[in-house]
Formats: C-alpha cells, sequence, structure tokens
C-alpha cells in the first residue's frame, strides 16, 4: 500500500522468503496465460559466424581471446539449417553471430536472408541478432525479409555499461540502433544480463524501465555466467554472485517482467540452462513463453561459446527438438508450430498504426 511501482518491483526482486518467492513465480504464470497463453513458440537458433570485431569484456568470442579458432559457415550450410527449422515446423529462426560491419557481411546476410525467404515461401520468420550496424544495413535486412531484431542492451546503466566494455563502445549508439530498428519497423527485442559484477537491485529495476520505455516486443535476458580468458573474470574473481543466487534473481527477472509488462513475448534462455539442467523449464513456468532451441552444425557449436558450460555442445538439431518437446509437454505447455508468435503486444500496437 502506498508503494510506487519503482518500489514495488524492487521489494519483489528482493524477496528471500521461498513461499513469497513460490508466490511471485505463480502469479506471474497467472499472469502469462493471461496474456499470451500456454503456448511456447521455438526460434530455431543459427550461430553463423563467431567473428566479432568487438571487444566487450563478458564475451568468450571478444575480438582479443586468441584462443578461440574462427568461423563463418558456409552460405548454403546457413540455409539448410533454416530449410530444418522449416520442415520442423518452427515458426521462424534467429540469425545470430559476433558483429561486422564490413559490406560483405552486410551483402552476405541480405543474400542469406532472401534466399531463405523465397525457399520457404516467406514463411519462415526471420529474426536477426547481428549487433550494432547503420540504419541503412538495417533497412536493407529489413526489405530482403527479416522481421525482428535482438539487440540486448545489456545493462540500462550507463555507468555500469561503461565498466564492462572497451571505450570505443557507445551505450547510446546501441540505444539509438534499437531505435532506428523500431522506425524501420522491426519488431525489437531487447534484454540485459543478469548478476554482473557492480551490478544492484536498482540498476535491475531501471533495465525493467527501460524496456518498458524503449516499448520492447521481446525481452532475452539471462544470467551473467563467466568465461574463461575474459578480464571480467580476471578483475572480479571474488565479487561475483554464486550460482543459485544468480539463478533465482533471474527466474525473479522474469517474473517481474512479466507482472510489469505483460504482454510481450520473453525468451526463457540458453544461459538459464547452462546453470540448471531443467533452467528453460522453470523459466516458462515464471512467465516466458519464447525457446531458442540450438540448431547451429555440430561442427560449429564449441567455437560459439560466450560463455563457460554452454549446454547441448554435442547435440545435434534433431536430439535438441525431441528432448525440447518432451520438456515442454512435461509442464503442460504446448508448441505454437508453423506460428510467427509475434508478442500480442506488438500485434496491438500495429492495429492501432493501421487504424
Ligand atoms: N554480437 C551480438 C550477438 C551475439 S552476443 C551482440 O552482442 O548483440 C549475444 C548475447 O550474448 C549478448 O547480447 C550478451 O548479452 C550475451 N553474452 C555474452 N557474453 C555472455 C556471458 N559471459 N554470460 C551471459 N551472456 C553473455
Ligand atoms: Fe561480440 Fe556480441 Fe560478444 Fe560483444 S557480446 S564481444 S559484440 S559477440
Amino acid at each position: 500500500m502506498g508503494m510506487n511501482e519503482r518500489e514495488q518491483l524492487r521489494c519483489l526482486l528482493q524477496l528471500t522468503d521461498d513461499a513469497e518467492i513460490k508466490r511471485l513465480f505463480a502469479d506471474a504464470y497467472q499472469e502469462k496465460l493471461r496474456h499470451v497463453g500456454n503456448k511456447v513458440f521455438f526460434r530455431g537458433l543459427i550461430e553463423l559466424s563467431n567473428i566479432c570485431v568487438k571487444d566487450c569484456y563478458y564475451c568468450g568470442i571478444r575480438k582479443s581471446n586468441l584462443n578461440v579458432s574462427r568461423y563463418l559457415m558456409e552460405e548454403e550450410e546457413i540455409v539448410e539449417c533454416a530449410l530444418w527449422a522449416h520442415q520442423n515446423r518452427y515458426g521462424s529462426i534467429v540469425l545470430q553471430s559476433g558483429e561486422r560491419r564490413d559490406p560483405l557481411f552486410a551483402d552476405l546476410i541480405e543474400r542469406v536472408v532472401q534466399t531463405i525467404k523465397s525457399r520457404t515461401d516467406g514463411k519462415l520468420g526471420i529474426t536477426l541478432s547481428l549487433g550494432e550496424q547503420n540504419e541503412e544495413v538495417y533497412k536493407r535486412w529489413f526489405d530482403a525479409g527479416a522481421h525482428r531484431f535482438l539487440l540486448r542492451i545489456e545493462t540500462s546503466s550507463k555507468n555500469l555499461y561503461g565498466k564492462l566494455h572497451p571505450p570505443d563502445h557507445d551505450f547510446e549508439k546501441r540505444k539509438n540502433c534499437l531505435l532506428s530498428l523500431k522506425k524501420i519497423g522491426y519488431q525489437i527485442g531487447t534484454g540485459v544480463m543478469i548478476g554482473l559484477p557492480m551490478q544492484t537491485i536498482d540498476d535491475l529495476v531501471n533495465d525493467l524501465f527501460f524496456f518498458k520505455e524503449i516499448d520492447a516486443d521481446m525481452i532475452g535476458m539471462g544470467p551473467y555466467l563467466v568465461s574463461n580468458n575474459t578480464p571480467l573474470t580476471k578483475e572480479f574473481e571474488n565479487s561475483i554472485m554464486d550460482n543459485d543466487e544468480i539463478y533465482i534473481l533471474s527466474l525473479k527477472m522474469i517474473a517481474v517482467a512479466r507482472l510489469f509488462l505483460k504482454d510481450i513475448n520473453i525468451a526463457a534462455t540458453t544461459a538459464l540452462q547452462a546453470l540448471k539442467y531443467f533452467g528453460r523449464e522453470e523459466g516458462l513456468k515464471c512467465g516466458a513463453n519464447i525457446i531458442m532451441p540450438n540448431i547451429t552444425l555440430n561442427k560449429y557449436r564449441e567455437q560459439y561459446q560466450l560463455y563457460n558450460n554452454k549446454p547441448c555442445l554435442d547435440e545435434n538439431a534433431d536430439i535438441c527438438k525431441s528432448c525440447l518437446s518432451n520438456r515442454v509437454s512435461s509442464i503442460g505447455e504446448v508448441i505454437g508450430y508453423d506460428e510467427w508468435g509475434d508478442s500480442p503486444h506488438f500485434s496491438k500496437t500495429k492495429k492501432q498504426q493501421v487504424s
């Protein structure tokens, strides 16, 4: 009573009593059923390259990590993965990679998107997660047929952002990319890492307000996980939260995001599964409704490790598929096969614009 919204959110994220935490999760699940139902949408994730021009201090494939052997999938391999997703009735895919801003890369993505669109009769939905680009490139990829873009802000605290990145990585620039994407007509997904060194509960509360302000259609949040050979590890070995704590905090963020933002899509990320075998299913029970099964060709998976202990490294897309559908039915949810699964949030705003 009398608490403002900000205080309420802070309070929920700080719950320590098991019964209260359980109630938060149950409330969030009910809110999810009300707004988006019990249907889970799959977005097949294709990690098409680990070549990256950036040097984020937390990331395993940052440019300066010389222990990584770099790859770029063949165009035909990327298309084959996409066709596998389509044949297996996944409504959409995500093309993700390290960041490259050269014209050859822009051309490659444009061609690949066009090819996938034409070979699936325009049916397969395409989300891109390819980092910061100029507006012209974003527009070309949109015109080629991509309709969603995932670009995490990583943290909405400009100050913390500065500590997690080299000086030439710019918070405002990243935020402006989200605005450009929105303007062009993409459905935008953003998100943050949870449990970052130096991150406070107030930072997380501000993250939720950032999602609202930027009017995100999709949120992908997950725990920050240590990656060997990165600067963040060496510097903060002793100040990183323990895994159980980060895990619960991540689930709380999903739950609170569902209660606060209601009709958007929220992903249960692979990073959750890296901490707990049933992490993604628990994410679904706390309010998430999207899963991004990895459908990258096996031979590349090991080289795309953003953090330690990435799950399913030695599995292929077929195994992932049957494992996942069992997991989803085990918690009483259904899979939205052959559907794009746009968030009701996006569908509503679109209708408003048309009328
Ligand atoms: N290069 C693109 C897309 C690939 S990285 C980009 O940065 O947008 C995708 C996401 O992986 C990043 O947004 C970041 O949130 C996440 N990530 C990177 N390193 C991580 C780590 N150590 N723990 C958890 N998530 C990490
Ligand atoms: Fe590159 Fe993305 Fe990793 Fe940053 S988070 S180093 S941009 S792959």
